[in-house]
């Protein structure tokens, strides 16, 4: 800055003054002279020539000083060059800007010659490689001016040159610093050209569009060129009001709309614009996103939540809605709503025998026949499992419903052909009807599967309107439920033993252990009545425990001979630790275990894990003996045999009963015997209740035996004279 101080001395030094100053300086001369021309008038004209004089300098350095500081006031470089291209002056943005030639700047120097030092030096890039012709070309727009154009410095800076003649020869030059701005502009074209989100640049008047990126071109499928010929509305079929967001200047507008692609595709998307100048004219910068394959997934989504994935029906939350809102326009019209809870019969079987893909597959023709069967504004659902239901949202009479009951039936109950197996499957239907049953969705699916498992109780592959007494029955079902809780926590269960004979010379050889409830106001309660009701609320395993502690401690007190049977419930291996349970029971009796015979029945290896067989094996590495109870009753007993092998089979007493007069059940104990002695097994024969069934039994080669024609359960008291008895009779 020092040296542009000094300024007005060299420009005083030189003559080289700015044109006002040289005019004031040529009108004091002409003062001068006059003043002269006087001098002989007398010596007093010369002094006041000479004030003028002087009063005319000083006026003309003022002058000079306030153009200079007009000057340093302009944002601009300004630089002034006489006709020869000398400096003449300039002002201190314009020496900032050339910052590293600024020392060469001097009046009287040439613009050429510091501009040849300057490319010497490398500050000009743009020179590099042919630095004579970028210097002519140069010194040809100084004098012959052309418009704006840019320089591009070697320290990045990007500066904007207008320069224009004077009328005394010389140039006045404007320099600018626009690199801020040019960064501004490759930022923006950075992020819109190279944006993978589609975005355009439109007029805010017409909405024509100004410029659209790589994005938008293939998002859209048109060319750059097409899209400048078209506007907004030309991609636009329906679009949202915009949503202005007036808080804040900058805050951008986002609306959703539909959009048409090049090939006719409609496209869902969310545009967000904002304002924005774009090379001079109003405009909107607009990115698209498309959210066609979002707002699908969400679709999906709300569909598969109401949907069942398998079957495609209507699932539980959907039915129920649906309900809710026949049962709200039954309120106002009156008339009926059916509801049917469907169950297919012994469905788990085929999932059992023929595995879940199978069973997937059954499913899926169920489904398909009960919705053929239902009408259009009916609605079938599955809410789960092997359950379906049927909702019958307008009715006059429930005869209609008892119909449609029977038609499903038979549609379903039609053989299936599935992956080459004949399947075919019954099922049983329970019906509720509001307002009769229930005017509460709730109530009326409640109501629909109690009659559903009275069907099901019935005999199966039928239906069931609900009835009030069906009702009492599920709470008396519950008051029983809350009994048995009691009665295990109060210990007033007790075991019976009922004797397992030697059918070749009528001696006692064991004891079955058979639980029995005595109740306070029904009397002992039979277990085929409280023991599927404890498989069911998990009491099994505390009662299981029971009795297998408390029959092993009875044991120990009978002769060393006698043996042990304890039934298991197939829940005890599914829940609870089985075989810590038995060995427990054994230490705290001290009974040895060659005396304690498990039964399990086929249910047990039903789910046939390995884990189930493993268990089973543990048992017998203890020392006790596994029996399969119940023989026959099950599906499939003869690979059972084969899965384990078993101490001992016993036959069931649906067919010892009548056994003399059946050859069919005679035909099936003779093949059981043949089977388990080729198996070395032992068999008993369970229910013998005559002397003729223990007859046929032991002509047959049977050697064990049980029944109420020996003895039914007692208890342990019981049991104690009965041994004793025995025991002085033999002596
Ligand atoms: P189960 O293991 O087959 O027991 C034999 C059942 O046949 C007993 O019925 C017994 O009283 C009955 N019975 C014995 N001889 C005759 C006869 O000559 N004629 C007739 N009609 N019946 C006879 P109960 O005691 O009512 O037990 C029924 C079932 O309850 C048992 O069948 C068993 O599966 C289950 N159960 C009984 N106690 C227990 C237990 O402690 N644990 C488990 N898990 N189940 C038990
Ligand atoms: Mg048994
Ligand atoms: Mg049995």
């Amino acid at each position: 800055m020092s040296g542009t101080a000094e300024e007005p001395i060299h420009a005083k030094r030189s003559g080289k003054l700015w044109q006002p100053a040289r005019n004031l300086m040529q009108r004091a001369s002409a003062r001068c002279r006059s003043a002269v021309d006087t001098l002989t008038s007398g010596r007093t004209k010369i002094e006041n020539a000479r004030a003028v004089a002087d009063a005319a300098i000083a006026n003309a350095t003022a002058a000079h000083e306030r153009l200079r500081a007009a000057l340093e006031i302009l944002p601009q470089g300004i630089v002034f060059l006489d006709d020869e291209g000398r400096y003449i002056l300039w002002n201190q943005k314009y020496a900032d800007i050339y910052k590293r030639s600024a020392d060469l700047f001097k009046v009287g120097v040439r613009l050429e010659d510091t501009l040849r030092i300057g490319v010497a030096r490398g500050d000009y890039p743009e020179a590099k490689g042919n630095e004579e012709a970028w210097i002519k070309e140069r010194l040809e727009l100084l004098y012959n001016p052309r418009g704006p154009h840019e320089q591009n410095l070697s320290d990045g800076r990007c500066i904007l040159i207008e320069e224009r003649r004077t009328s005394d020869g010389g140039v006045i030059g404007l320099r600018m610093d626009i690199t801020a701005l040019k960064q501004r502009e490759a930022s923006f074209r950075l992020l819109f050209d190279d944006n993978p989100v589609p975005m355009f640049v439109l007029h805010r008047d017409t909405q024509a569009f100004l410029a659209a990126n790589a994005a938008a071109q293939a998002h859209y499928g048109y060319s750059r060129a097409k899209l400048l010929a078209m506007n907004l509305n030309d991609l636009r079929i329906e679009h949202d009001e915009l949503v202005e967001d007036g808080e804040t200047p900058f805050a951008s507008e986002v609306v959703t709309s539909k959009h048409t692609t090049s090939d006719g595709r409609v496209i869902e998307v969310v545009a967000f614009s904002r304002r924005l100048d774009y090379e001079g004219m109003p405009a909107i910068l607009l990115a698209v996103i498309d959210i066609t394959e979002r707002k699908q997934a969400e679709a999906r989504i709300a569909y598969m939540a109401h949907h069942d994935a398998l079957t495609e029906l209507p699932n539980r939350v959907l039915f129920r809605q649906h309900m809710g809102d026949a049962l709200a326009q039954r309120d106002r019209t009156g008339g009926f709503v059916g509801v049917l809870c469907i169950d297919l019969d012994n469905f788990k079987l085929v999932n059992d025998t023929l595995g879940h893909p199978i069973g997937d597959r059954l499913l899926q023709d169920v489904a398909q026949r009960i919705k053929r069967v239902t009408r259009q504004r009916d609605m079938a659902a599955r809410l789960g499992g092997d359950e379906f239901a049927v909702l019958v949202p307008e009715t006059k009479s429930p005869q209609e419903l008892a119909i449609l009951a029977q038609r499903l039936i038979d549609a379903v109950s039609e053989p299936y052909m599935v992956e080459g197996h004949a399947l075919t499957v019954g099922t049983t239907i329970g019906i509720a009807v509001a307002p009769t049953d229930g005017e509460d969705a709730d109530r009326l699916l409640r109501n629909a599967d109690m009659a559903l498992y009275r069907g099901k109780s019935d005999g199966k592959s039928t239906f069931r309107f609900f009835e009030q007494e069906m009702d009492a029955k599920a709470q008396a079902r519950r008051q029983l439920e809350a009994d048995l809780r009691f009665a295990v926590a109060n210990d007033s269960l007790e075991v019976h033993y009922q004797p397992l004979v030697d059918l070749t010379n009528n001696d006692v050889i064991g004891f079955e252990a058979l639980l029995r409830w005595p109740h306070a106001t029904r009397g002992y309660v039979p277990p085929s009545e409280f023991v599927p009701l404890a498989e069911e609320t998990g009491m099994i395993t505390a009662l299981g425990n029971f009795v297998l502690r408390r029959a092993c401690a009875d044991a120990v007190a009978w002769p060393s001979h006698i043996k042990l049977a304890v039934n298991l419930s197939p829940m005890q291996f599914r829940v609870g630790n089985v075989f810590a349970n038995v060995k427990n029971a054994l230490a705290l009796s001290g009974l040895q275990p060659d005396r304690l015979d498990l039964e399990i029945t086929e249910s047990v290896l039903l789910d046939r894990t390995d884990q189930v067989i493993a268990h089973l094996h543990a048992l017998r590495a203890l020392g006790v003996r596994i029996s399969m109870d119940d023989f026959g009753t099950g599906y499939s007993s003869l690979s059972y045999l084969r899965a384990f092998p078993f101490d001992k089979i016993k036959i069931d007493r649906s067919f010892v009963r009548d056994l003399p007069n059946n050859r069919h059940t005679l035909a099936i104990v003779r093949a059981i015997l043949g089977l388990a002695s080729g198996l070395d097994m032992k068999v008993v024969a369970e229910g013998i209740e005559t002397q003729a069934d223990l007859a046929c039994l032991a002509a047959e080669g049977c050697k064990e035996g049980q029944g109420f024609y020996f003895s039914e359960a007692r208890p342990q008291a019981e049991v104690i004279k009965l041994l004793e008895e025995k025991q002085r009779r033999v002596a």
